[in-house]
This record gives C-alpha cells, sequence and structure tokens, in this order.
C-alpha cells in the first residue's frame, strides 16, 4: 500500500542524508555509503535560522529490533521496504535521538532532554549515552542551559532531566516548560486505569518526579512561553504532545520532537501509523497539518528521531513530503 518505488528513492535522499548525518542533501545514496556514515555520524551540526542559533546535538542511535506490529496499516516487509528506499538498513529500525538548541535573546534553550543513558529498556536494542559528551563537542556547556521545552513525557524526551537511580534533578537551575496538557495526563490518577499494567512504570516515575519539582513551568496551547517562542498542540503521539515555533522576524524555526518518527517512514508515508502514536488519527491529522504550514510559511524544521542535521525545509513529495536538509 505504500509506494516504495525507484522514484521513492530518489525523492527520500534528502531525509535519508539527514538520519545519517550527511552535511547536505545528495541525489541518491547507496546503501554502502549509508552504512559507513550511520557507523560515524556527526556530534552536532549547527546552523542559523535569521538571528537564532541553532545546534542540533546528537544521542545516540537505537537499533531498534523489527516488530510485526510497528506500524499499524502497514506490514513489516512494507516498512522494511520504506527503510531499503530511504537509504537505511532494514535489518532493524534505526532511531537516532537528536536534541535542539538554541540561542535567543540571552538564554540558552534546549529542547527535551535526551535519554539520559536510560532507554531503551533492557533487551529491547542499544542506543548511546552522547549528549553529554557531545554538547561539549558542540561548545555548549550543560550548566549554560537556562530553559528546558519539553515536547512529550515519552521516556526518550525526559529520562535525560533525571539520574538513572535517584532521579535527582540533572538541570536543577534550569526551569523546565512544559505542555500542560500532556503533565496532567501523566500525572492524574486515572493514567493508570487507562494504561494497561506493563506501561505503568512510565507514570510512576512521571508522578514521583515532574510535579515535586519548583522548576517546572505548566504552559498552555497556542502561547507565548518565552520571548520569541510559541506553542503549538501537535497532539496525537501522546495526549498533549506539543511543538515549539521559534521566530526571528519572519523566519521561523519549528521544533516538532515526534510529530514523525524517522523521515523515511512518517514523513515520507504521513499516513503511515506507526504503533508509537497513542491516537492515531489524531497524530496523523497534526502531522499533515504543521508540515502544511512548514511548507506554505518556508520553516526550517528539526525534528528528534532525525539525526544529524535533523533540520531542513519540507518539500511536498507526492503522497509525502521530504526533508532537504539544511547546510
Ligand atoms: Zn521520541
Amino acid at each position: 500500500m505504500y509506494d516504495v518505488s525507484r522514484r521513492s528513492v530518489f525523492m527520500t535522499a534528502a531525509g535519508a542524508a539527514s538520519v545519517f548525518g550527511l552535511s547536505r542533501p545528495i541525489e541518491l545514496i547507496g546503501s554502502a555509503l549509508a552504512q559507513n556514515a550511520a557507523g560515524t555520524p556527526k556530534a552536532f551540526h549547527k546552523f542559523k535560522v535569521g538571528d537564532i542559533e541553532v545546534t542540533t546535538v546528537y544521542d545516540g542511535l537505537w537499533e531498534k529490533p523489527h516488530a510485526p506490529n510497528f506500524a499499524k496499516n502497514a506490514s513489516l516487509d512494507e516498512v522494511k521496504a520504506a527503510l531499503i528506499a530511504g537509504g537505511l538498513t532494514d535489518a532493524y529500525v534505526p532511531v537516532p535521538f537528536t536534541v535542539t538548541i538554541v540561542k535567543v535573546g540571552g538564554r540558552t534553550i534546549m529542547f527535551d532532554s535526551g535519554t539520559g543513558g536510560q532507554f531503551p529498556p533492557a533487551g529491547q536494542g542499544k542506543a548511546g549515552l552522547l549528549l553529554e559528551s557531545n554538547l561539549k563537542a558542540a561548545g555548549i556547556d550543560p550548566a549554560s542551559i537556562t530553559t528546558i521545552l519539553v515536547t512529550h513525557y515519552h521516556p526518550d524526551h525526559i529520562w535525560g532531566l533525571m539520574a538513572k537511580e535517584t532521579n535527582a534533578q540533572i538541570y536543577p537551575n534550569a526551569e523546565i516548560i512544559v505542555p500542560a496538557s500532556e503533565h496532567k495526563f501523566w500525572t492524574d490518577a486515572s493514567v493508570f486505569t487507562k494504561l494497561p499494567e506493563a506501561a505503568h512504570g512510565l507514570p510512576k516515575r512521571i508522578q514521583a518526579t515532574l510535579p515535586t519539582w519548583k522548576n517546572v513551568r505548566l504552559v498552555e496551547d497556542n502561547v507565548e512561553v518565552v520571548p520569541g517562542i510559541r506553542s503549538v498542540g501537535t497532539n496525537g503521539h501522546t495526549p498533549g504532545h506539543t511543538s515549539y515555533i521559534v521566530s526571528s522576524g519572519a523566519q521561523q524555526l519549528f521544533v516538532t520532537g515526534d510529530v514523525t518518527n524517522i523521515p523515511a517512514l512518517n514523513m515520507r508515508h504521513p499516513g503511515m501509523n506507526l504503533v508509537l502514536d497513542t491516537d492515531s488519527a489524531m497524530a496523523e491529522a497534526s502531522r499533515r497539518r504543521i508540515f502544511e504550514r512548514a511548507v506554505a510559511e518556508k520553516a526550517v524544521l528539526t525534528g528528534y528521531h532525525w539525526g544529524i542535521p535533523g533540520a531542513g525545509t519540507i518539500a511536498k513529495d507526492g503522497a509525502g513530503y521530504a526533508l532537504v536538509s539544511v547546510a
């Protein structure tokens, strides 16, 4: 049901370039090159959007083992074909973690926090703990981070906020800004009746940490959360999943979190509904809405699972979209 023709291979090279840390889009990526590039990803990438200094920082690659139900409306063979068409391996789903950092108005603002080396769980593939060393490589002192904006409460996005054994804060001096709707979902007692028991570990840990921290601020949808940055609801991946728009004059950076997973899957195929999304229909509608807006407004986007550079403009590509990486 998904078009993974040779034309797709050609058109998705930009997305593949971003996943593999190439410095710019190329028209066709050979699998041998892809494997080499995947083995030596860049630690970070710096670029500007207007006056905004943007750095994307790599926090490792999750070699996610295949699961037959990973896409709700596509077979495992179709998922593998989409990976191959994107220039990726099909031995597993290669899911990078990438943190976006901007410097605006004297603040250093980080979006989400990396995995803290605590994700994925044992036995579900390997990842890494690269954020700390790659921040250093990028010349960013973690102590200089004034503000952390959170897109949603999945482990790979918030466990970098808390120490493994003690849950102690990693960034006690930063203001942590979170979507109110996301916070409410995970901290309400009803979450335990909404999720199967095997999934209760996440809300338990959330409830033991974020609501007790004094430096957490809840923000509503579609408000200016700090000067120059607005929240925009992109719900569906989780109930309160939120993106952020950083503005510099007419130039905009959309930090889209998990609006998509890797570009070769649900950016190229926006109707491919992955099991990672809580509400597939809502997630797909949010994805299409923000991509259409990004195309119309010529915004630059970053995505948490887009690798390095992990940023670019979005181009319509048949029934889907392609990422045209920043230089
Ligand atoms: Zn994620």
